[in-house]
C-alpha cells in the first residue's frame, strides 16, 4: 500500500546513515545535539502499539509524516508538545466500511469520523465513486460528480483536502451498472462480464483496495444465489470472476452479505468460497443476525469463520456496536413490487387492486424482524424514520408506530403512503439484532470495526444512525471499560492493526518508528460516544488529539484546521 507521496519503507529503511540525518532515530539511538528539532512530541503517554501488546510508557516524536522516534526523549525539541500524561497513544483508528464518497467533497473536514479518531476510512458499497460515465445522474450533497475513473475521483479529494485518509473500493453493483445500464434485470453476457473484468483491473490499477459488493435485495432475499434470485444481483460465479482480477492486484473482496436474516449462515459460506475459489482474503461488512427470528444465529456463523480459516481461507469480519441498523424504506416493500423500477413501483404502491396484498406483505415482513430489545417495542414500533426530503419535521425522529398513530391509519399503510409522498426516499434506522450476539461478534480476535456511516457534520442535519459519530469511541467506552466485553490492547488492536492488515496498509496501524504518524491521544477513563438514537449529531469525549499524516488535526478536542489527509492506493497501483 503507498500514498502516492512517499513510502514508508524507503523513508526510514533505506540508509542507516541517512536515517541519523532525518531524524529517523530509534528509541536506542541517543538524540543527537543541533539535530533539527522534531514536527510534534507527545510526552509521558501510555502507548498501545497496535498489536495488542500492553501499553508501556513513552514518548514518541514525529517527523515528516512519519514515526522518527518512540522511548525517553527527555531533553528532545519539537515545534509542537503534547503533554500526554494520563492518557493512551495509539495508532489512528481504520474505518472498514464508510459512506463519505461524496460527503468529503462538501466538508473534508469529515467531522464525525475525525473526531472519534479515525485517520482512514474506506469507502464504495452498493454504488463506488468510479467508473462512471460523465453524464450519471448521482450527485449528492449538492455534488455534482466530473470524474470518471478512481484517479479523477482521488484528484479531486486531494484538492478538497481531507482530514483523514481515504481508501475506496470498486463495487460490482457499479460495474454492472456502468456496463450493463441502470437496474438491468438480468445476467451480464461473456462480453460484458469481461469488460467488467477490464474496468475491474483499470481500477485496481489506480489504486482501488478491492472489489466490494451489496448482495442484500430489496424483500429478503432467498438462497441459493441461482434459481430464484433476483437477476439484477450477481451471482456467486460472477463475483469469483471478478474477484479474481481484484486478486490478482492484491486486493480484497468485501461484501454486504446476500442475507443477514434467515440465512445469514448461507451468507458467510457464499463469502468464504468467493474466497476459495478466487484466492483472495474476504472481509465481511458489519457481521450481523438480522430479525427477530434470527437471534442466537451469530455463533454458528462465527464458528463457520473460524472453520474457513482452519481451511486456509483469509476470512474476517467487522461490526459496529448497536443492536439497530439503517436502510431505505424501500427495503421494506416485497421484492416482486420493484420489477422495472422505482417508477413502476411507485404506481404499484397506489394501486388499490395491489395495495391489501402490499400492505399484508409489508406488515408480514416488519413485524416479525423488528423488535427492540431494550424496549420490547416490535414491528412498526422498532422502526425510526431518520430521513426525508419533505416536510422532515413532521417525521424525522418519530417510529412509523408513533406517525401512524397520529394519521390515524394502519403503519403498514404509511409505509406505502409515505414511500409514494416522499419519492421512495425515506431513511429508517430499525432495530433488529440481539445484543448477544453483537456481544459474541465483539469478542472475536478477527473482528474489526466499521461505522457503516458518513463523514459529515451536525450541519448536516437529518437523524442519522449514531454509528457516524459513534462507533469507535463506544467500543472503547462502553464495551471495554464499562462492559469489560473485550480488553483496551485487542480493542485498539482491531481499530488498527487488524484493518491495516486486511487492507495491506503495511506502513500504518502500529506505533513504531518509520511508520506514518496517523496517532489518537484518548482517555481510557473518559472516552465514550455521545451520539444517540434521539440526538445524533454529537461528538464524543476523552479523544483529544488526532495526528494524521505527521499533522495534528484535532487539537485539544479541536479541528485545527489543517486537512493532511491523503487518498491511499491499494497494492495493484502503479502496475503495468
Ligand atoms: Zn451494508
Amino acid at each position: 500500500m503507498r500514498m502516492p507521496v512517499r513510502s514508508a519503507g524507503a523513508f526510514c529503511l533505506s540508509a542507516l546513515t541517512a536515517a541519523l540525518l532525518l531524524g529517523c532515530a530509534s528509541a536506542s539511538q541517543p538524540i543527537v545535539a543541533g539535530e533539527r528539532p522534531y514536527d510534534i512530541l507527545i510526552q509521558n503517554s501510555r502507548v498501545l502499539d497496535g498489536t495488542g501488546a500492553p501499553w508501556f510508557r513513552a514518548d514518541v516524536a514525529v517527523r515528516d509524516g512519519h514515526i522518527a522516534a518512540v522511548g525517553n526523549l527527555a531533553g528532545a525539541s519539537a515545534k509542537e508538545v503534547i503533554d500526554a500524561r494520563g492518557q493512551v497513544l495509539s495508532p489512528g483508528f481504520i474505518d472498514m466500511h464508510a459512506h463519505s464518497d461524496l460527503s468529503l467533497l462538501k466538508d473534508g473536514r469529515g467531522m464525525s469520523k475525525i473526531m472519534q479518531g479515525v485517520t482512514t476510512e474506506v469507502i464504495g458499497e452498493g454504488v463506488s465513486v468510479a467508473p462512471r460515465h460523465a453524464d450519471d445522474d448521482d450527485g449528492q450533497y449538492g455534488i455534482k460528480p466530473d470524474w470518471t475513473t478512481l484517479s479523477g475521483y482521488f484528484d479531486r479529494l486531494r484538492a478538497t483536502g481531507t482530514s483523514g485518509n481515504v481508501m475506496s473500493y470498486i463495487s460490482a453493483g457499479q460495474l454492472r451498472r456502468y456496463v450493463m445500464g441502470e437496474g438491468a434485470q438480468r445476467r451480464p453476457t461473456a462480453g460484458e462480464l469481461e469488460q467488467m473484468k477490464q474496468l475491474m483491473a483499470d481500477g485496481m490499477k489506480q489504486g482501488a483496495a478491492g472489489l466490494v459488493m451489496a448482495l442484500e435485495t430489496p424483500g429478503s432475499v432467498q438462497f441459493p444465489p441461482e434459481g430464484d434470485l433476483s437477476p439484477a444481483m450477481p451471482t456467486t460465479d460472477e463475483l469469483i470472476e471478478i474477484s479474481k482480477v481484484a486478486a490478482q492486484y492484491g486486493g480484497i473482496y468485501a461484501t454486504h452479505l446476500r442475507d443477514q436474516g434467515e440465512h445469514f449462515e448461507d451468507g458467510v459460506r457464499e463469502a468464504a468460497l468467493i474466497g476459495e475459489k478466487a484466492g483472495i482474503p474476504v472481509e465481511i461488512f458489519h457481521l450481523k443476525a438480522a430479525g427477530r427470528p434470527n437471534f442466537g444465529k451469530m455463533a454458528p456463523a462465527l464458528a463457520t469463520l473460524h472453520e474457513a480459516r482452519a481451511r486456509g481461507i483469509d476470512i474476517a469480519a467487522d461490526v459496529y456496536p448497536y443492536i439497530a441498523a439503517a436502510h431505505p424504506l424501500s427495503v421494506e416493500i416485497p421484492r416482486w413490487a420493484h420489477e422495472g423500477g422505482t417508477e413502476k413501483m411507485l404506481q404499484r404502491l397506489a394501486d388499490p387492486a395491489l395495495r391489501p396484498r402490499l400492505q399484508a406483505e409489508v406488515r408480514k415482513y416488519m413485524t416479525t424482524k423488528y423488535y427492540n430489545e431494550l424496549t420490547g417495542a416490535s414491528g412498526a414500533d422498532a422502526v425510526i424514520v431518520s430521513s426525508v426530503p419533505k416536510s422532515p419535521g413532521k417525521y424525522v425522529g418519530k417510529t412509523l408506530g408513533d406517525i401512524a398513530r397520529e394519521q390515524g391509519k394502519d403503519p403498514y399503510e404509511l409505509v406505502l403512503d409515505l414511500s409514494i409522498e416522499q419519492d421512495n426516499k425515506v431513511g429508517i434506522v430499525m432495530y433488529y439484532m440481539s445484543e448477544k450476539d453483537m456481544v459474541l461478534a465483539l469478542r472475536d480476535p478477527f473482528i474489526s470495526f466499521d461505522s457503516d456511516g458518513t463523514a459529515a457534520s451536525p450541519e448536516f442535519g437529518g437523524r442519522p444512525h449514531p454509528r457516524w459519530y459513534g462507533t469507535f469511541p463506544r467500543v472503547l467506552g462502553h464495551y471495554v471499560r464499562e462492559q469489560k466485553v473485550l480488553s483496551l490492547e485487542d480493542a485498539v488492536r482491531r481499530m488498527t492493526s487488524l484493518p491495516a492488515q486486511r487492507l495491506g496498509l503495511m506502513d500504518r496501524g502500529i506505533l513504531r518508528p518509520g511508520m506514518w504518524a496517523d496517532l489518537v491521544l484518548f482517555d481510557p477513563d473518559r472516552v465514550i460516544d455521545k451520539a444517540s438514537f434521539e440526538s445524533p449529531h454529537q461528538y464524543p469525549e476523552g479523544i483529544s488529539h488526532v495526528i494524521v499524516n505527521g499533522v495534528t488535526v484535532i487539537r485539544e478536542g479541536e479541528h485545527s484546521g489543517k486537512l493532511p489527509g491523503q487518498p491511499l492506493l491499494g497494492r495493484g497501483a502503479g502496475s503495468p
